[in-house]
């Protein structure tokens, strides 16, 4: 159990990052050695739960990331419900990133950089919004510390994000590379990339990931239902045979 996995813990941990002198910054701007945390989310799963995030950022006033894929089974970006989150979170003052799954391509830096041109274009197609950062869906090891632009922008695994400023993420719905109040670089009052995933903060009590990802497969599993019955007529979704 995680007790700091809830939208209260999240704003704690904020308020706590702010309290200590922390400013936000853009991939951009960003500066290893000054107390600049970057706010990073990378949507896996689902874009409601990236609303709740978004929302806590902006009554804070903070701005922040929402890395999203467009090569999923898990969501669809084309989605009238996927294009009302979009609109939602840039309304609420942040920034869509795309969540490039490399995996997809052929790993030459000729093929990713091809992939992430056409990926860009037509996330900022849907989005409406300039795309000005890239992030990796669990990339391979080569990967990591890969220091080149992808379609002229920066990703969040250039060494100047992910070793020369301190990195923290919540891979598998916990700290298992210790939590960001005990980063060494916030210790050291320098930057930190904060990697969180919306689906493992929960609105009220903490849940252990095996029940969280159980809850999210049952809501999904309902709505299937649902448009099965609105695409067919004769199928009942209220009945089970
Ligand atoms: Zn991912």
């Amino acid at each position: 159990m995680n007790p700091d996995f809830t939208h209260a813990g999240y704003r704690d941990l904020l308020g706590n990052l702010l309290s200590r002198g922390y400013e936000v910054r853009s991939y951009e701007d960003a500066d290893p050695d000054a107390r600049h945390l970057i706010l990073r989310h990378d949507v896996d799963m689902s874009l409601k739960a990236a609303e709740a995030i978004a929302a806590i950022e902006n009554e804070l006033g903070l701005r922040s990331y929402y890395f999203v894929l467009l090569r999923t089974e898990l969501y669809n970006l084309y989605s009238e419900a996927s294009k009302r989150s979009l609109e939602r979170i840039l309304v609420l003052g942040h920034e869509i990133g795309l969540h490039l799954d490399a995996s997809l391509y052929g790993n030459d830096p000729a093929s990713l950089e091809e992939a992430a041109e056409k990926e860009c274009r037509i996330l900022e197609d849907i989005s409406g919004a300039t795309v000005s950062a890239i992030s990796f869906h669990r990339p391979a090891e080569s990967l990591l510390g890969y220091d080149r632009l992808l379609a002229g922008r920066p990703h969040a695994y250039q060494p100047k994000f992910f070793k020369q400023m301190g990195y923290c993420s919540d891979s598998r719905g916990a700290w298992h590379h210790g939590h960001p109040l005990e980063n060494e670089a916030v210790q050291q009052d320098r930057a930190l990339q904060l990697l969180t995933h919306p689906i493992w903060w929960s609105p009220k009590a903490a849940e252990q990931v095996q029940s969280r990802l159980d809850r999210f497969a049952r809501e999904r599993y309902e709505l299937l239902r649902q448009e099965l019955g609105r695409n067919c007529t004769v199928y009942d979704p209220s009945r089970t045979s």
